[in-house]
């Protein structure tokens, strides 16, 4: 039986923050995100910030029926507070979360159950927070992310899907919470060692994002990890209705090279949103199945009895 290697594209909506103040190309751009999936057979999640969405409401709705995800995306400063979430307690974090997603129900008339918490800024209170708020999914960590500038730190998280743990963010739990994190190279560092090499598609072009995506089906291929995906990322702040646009050009070719990529391990490339994910993840782990089991590793005090 062929394996499968679920492909996942993400775009962040955030064209109406203060640094970007640009609606119209966010629309643009999520619009030919969309298409240029489309084209391609694909699928895509969008997670939108409550003052895009309610710019754009009629765009998003549509994109839902044509069978995309949309979740909700969250920028604190967007409603008035700091800029990163992962500084404030879980009360605050609740009042945060609460009002983006008040704001989506309001605009899109349903209750979302994807997110992500921009910059990837979250701290040890951040899954729970979003459990209380109905969420069963989401993109809330980069592996390997140090940023505490933006109390934004992700070492030693893991790379691939997990159940997420209610009061440790970088350990693997049994929340019924399937946390998908942006594929990285943890070995390839970028900004002066602080972030990995992501698939952000604006981040490289399309050869470095070639050896990042072979390296991680091989890594999932070799670790046998249950559920084997690639998960990319980019932002609605590039015109991406423009054939071209560079961009647009990186986001196809990482497509080709996703296809190809695939074929050449045995592998069917299957079209995948957040909650497909989500939903094949649950299917291949069951949460039962999962305990948590942390303990101290003892091998190192050991020692060879000689008589
Ligand atoms: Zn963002």
């Amino acid at each position: 039986m062929t394996d499968s290697l679920y492909f996942m594209l993400q775009i962040d909506c955030e064209s109406t923050q203060a640094s970007v103040n640009d609606p119209a190309l966010g629309r643009r751009a999520s619009e030919g995100f969309a298409r240029c999936l489309e084209a391609n057979r694909l699928l895509g999640t969008f997670y939108v910030i409550p003052t895009d969405i309610e710019a754009h409401a009629d765009l998003y709705r549509d994109l839902r029926r044509r069978g995309h995800e949309v979740g909700v995306h969250v920028h604190p400063a967007v409603q008035g507070y700091g800029e990163f979430l992962g500084i404030y307690g879980p009360d605050e974090q609740r009042e945060i979360l609460g009002e983006a997603t008040d704001r989506f129900v309001a605009a899109m008339g349903c209750h979302p159950t994807s997110v992500c918490v921009g910059y990837v800024s979250t701290n040890d209170h951040t899954y729970g927070v979003l459990e209380s708020l109905g969420y069963r999914q989401g993109t809330n960590s980069i592996p390997g992310r140090v940023l505490p500038q933006c109390a934004a730190v992700h070492a030693g998280a893991p790379l691939e899907l997990h159940y997420a743990h209610r009061h440790n963010r970088v350990l693997e739990g049994n929340m019924d919470f399937v946390e998908s994190p942006v594929t990285v190279d943890p070995d390839s560092r970028m900004w002066g060692g602080a972030n990995p090499q992501d698939l952000r598609i604006e981040l490289v072009d399309a050869k470095n994002h070639y050896y990042t995506i072979r390296k991680a089906i091989q890594r999932q291929l070799d670790g046998r990890t249950p559920v084997k995906s690639i998960r990319s990322l980019t932002h609605n702040t590039f015109d991406y209705s423009e054939s071209t646009n560079f961009r647009r050009q990186t986001l196809e070719a990482v497509i080709d090279h996703a296809r190809r990529l695939a074929h050449e391990h045995q592998l069917e490339l299957k079209s995948a949103t957040v909650v497909d994910l989500a939903s094949a993840y649950r299917r291949a782990v069951p949460l039962e199945s999962r305990r948590e089991n942390l303990a101290l590793d003892r091998r190192a005090y050991e020692r060879t009895q000689t008589s």
